[in-house]
């Protein structure tokens, strides 16, 4: 009988810029064995999220840089295959902190929790909306922005599977939503799709012409931002606020791959505008991931609440679908299916 093997996708060289293939390596090792306690999760979903890119850099940050040899980290879905643990019987559905790797071997008390298959469309939403994702999107508008009906909330990257579901808390939540985001296709969707009020197509675009629209769009000013992109965008945006607005810093996504960091070059308008910016972390809010969790189910069941994943098939396609993030081409949140349910 042949002997089941674990493919499992290697850093090996920390990337400089956009990460290329022989930064990383694909080998088989053996399925790991659990000890007393454990278990291991057979990988299903891999969640490809830009934060990743982070973690490639030996550089200091919220988690460590994955270590040089070590299966790049993810979220993952998967199904328990072995088990020495009572709590993770085999077969159950769990979701936590993997790696891009078929099997993975997991401890009791560590980061794998079990998810229901059944309480869901697909067991890939607990990647999604209801995921990290989701409760991103929804602590950022409830809490950090603490959103109010008649405000403006102004989002960058707008189509993405953060963004798309910020758009829609905020409408859900009777604001006045404008989504940012790349090309006429998205732009359709900001619309369509996400119930933005008003769709801005950044591409091919300079600080200048990006703050006329913005204003158009905002004659009065915007009160709440919910930052993903950063550079030009976020530039143009601090020009076009209401008095004491407010920023969440989410992400940066346009300056992930850059060397040389761009920040933000009109710090100033945070005085002239008395605004002020927060950075966040979703980890900050996982004690009241139940509370966001059945939120967000609640609206997904009064249809109020359009999620896309966009999931491409294969281990050996971890870094094309990861860079996805990066040039656009994912249509919602973006997952690596690496095994069969
Ligand atoms: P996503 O938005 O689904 O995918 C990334 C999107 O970013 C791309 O589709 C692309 O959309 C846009 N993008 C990429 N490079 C860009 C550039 N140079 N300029 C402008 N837009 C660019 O990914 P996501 O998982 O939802 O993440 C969105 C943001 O949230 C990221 O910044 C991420 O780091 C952040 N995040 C933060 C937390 C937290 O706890 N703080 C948690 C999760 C995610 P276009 O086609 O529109 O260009």
């Amino acid at each position: 009988k042949m002997m089941p093997t674990n493919r499992r996708f290697l850093l090996e060289r920390r990337p400089n810029g956009v990460p290329a293939l022989a930064d990383f390596r694909l080998a088989e090792a053996p399925v790991p064995v659990p000890g007393d306690g454990e278990f291991v999760v057979r990988t299903i979903y891999a969640s490809l999220d830009p934060a990743m890119r982070g973690w490639l850099d030996d550089a200091p940050s919220y988690m460590p840089p994955i270590p040089l040899g070590d299966a790049v980290r993810a979220s993952t879905v998967g199904r328990v295959a072995a088990s020495r643990n009572a709590d993770f019987p085999d077969g159950a559905w769990v979701s936590g902190l993997g790696a891009i790797e078929e099997y993975s071997l997991a401890q009791a008390g560590g980061f794998m929790r079990r998810v229901d298959p059944d309480a869901v469309p697909s067991p890939s939403n607990y990647l999604s909306v209801l995921g990290a994702v989701g409760m991103t999107a929804y602590f950022g508008v409830v809490d950090v922005l603490a959103a109010k009906a008649g405000q403006t909330l102004l989002v960058s990257g707008a189509a993405g599977a953060v963004g798309s579901l910020v758009g829609q808390i905020g409408k859900i939540l009777g604001c006045r939503t404008i989504g940012i985001a790349g090309g006429p296709e998205k732009i359709a969707r900001l619309t369509r799709d996400y119930k933005y009020d008003v769709g801005i197509d950044y591409r091919g675009k300079d600080r200048v012409t990006l703050e006329r629209e913005i204003r158009a769009a905002a004659p009065d000013g915007v009160d709440l931002v919910f930052e993903n992109v950063g550079g030009d965008i976020l530039d143009a945006t601090l020009s076009c606020l209401s008095p004491h607005a407010t920023i969440a810093l989410c992400g940066l996504i346009s300056e992930y791959n850059s060397p040389e960091k761009i920040g933000a070059r009109q710090l100033w308008q945070l005085i002239v505008h008395r605004a002020s910016i927060r950075g966040f972390l979703v980890s900050d809010y996982l004690a009241r991931f139940e509370e966001g969790g059945a939120q967000m189910a609640a609206w997904m069941q009064e249809g109020k609440l359009r999620f896309d994943e966009h999931i491409d098939h294969g281990i050996e396609n971890a870094l094309p679908a990861f860079l996805r993030l990066f040039d656009g081409t994912n249509e919602g949140k973006m997952i690596l299916q690496i095994g069969e349910p």
